[in-house]
């Protein structure tokens, strides 16, 4: 069967969303909502279920701030589908099921071993601007790989980073620092273009990229 999985929204509204993958990771998630709210904007946060059952309050802040949460695997290895195991963790401290799913390492393969990313009530999402902030130390290089990344345009959606995912879970909040030093300006620079920063579900996600695995061609 084919996934439909989701890269932008509405190309004619002057939306944009920013997602951050890999959290909940105090205190950096919070320091991002802060600096969102400082300038009026709203953030998806896809978690992963296993830092979420570590710091549930800091979970539980994304929700009670107006900011949306999504389902990113329960343990975040790559070829490990266990969304089923992250939702049952998450919707026990929020007490509704996630409406976005994003696997990790964008490894689609894990999505046909979980009813829930099968279900068509969730839908699976990626994003069409990817300034691979993990990868970056200087905040500067992630704002220009942001502003100035060839797909962004009204209905991107940014996938960003508040925590980081290695063998060394010590480097966590040291990872994270350069992408919240960098979202002041990415924000100004995306306003200034024009662009609302809302939550995913407030963009209406369009034009979903069909996907199957290979050899699957009956
Ligand atoms: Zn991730």
């Amino acid at each position: 069967m084919a996934l439909k999985i989701y890269k932008h929204g509405r190309r004619d509204q002057m939306k944009v969303a920013l997602t951050f993958d890999d959290g909940p990771n105090p205190p950096r998630t919070d320091q991002i909502m802060e600096v969102l709210e400082s300038r009026a904007a709203r953030g998806t946060f896809f978690v992963i279920g296993k830092w979420v059952e570590r710091f549930p309050q800091a979970f539980k802040r994304i929700p009670d701030r107006w900011h949306l949460a999504g389902n990113h695997s329960y343990s975040h290895q790559a070829h490990i589908g266990d969304y089923d195991r992250a939702e049952a963790v998450i919707t026990n401290l929020t007490g509704r099921p996630s409406e976005y799913l994003r696997a990790p390492y964008g490894n689609l393969f894990t999505c046909l071993y979980s009813p829930l990313a099968l279900s068509p009530e969730i839908k699976i999402v990626s994003a069409d601007v990817n300034p691979s902030d993990f990868d970056k130390t200087d905040p500067r290089e992630i704002v220009e790989a942001t502003l100035n990344h060839p797909a962004l345009a009204a209905g991107s959606i940014i996938n960003l980073h508040d925590g980081s995912e290695t063998d060394d879970d010590g480097l966590r909040l040291s990872r994270a620092r350069p992408t919240l030093e960098a979202l002041p300006l990415i924000i100004d620079g995306l306003k200034a273009r024009g662009f609302e920063l809302v939550r995913l579900d407030e963009m209406e996600l369009v034009e979903p990229v069909e996907w199957e695995p290979e050899g699957d061609d009956s």
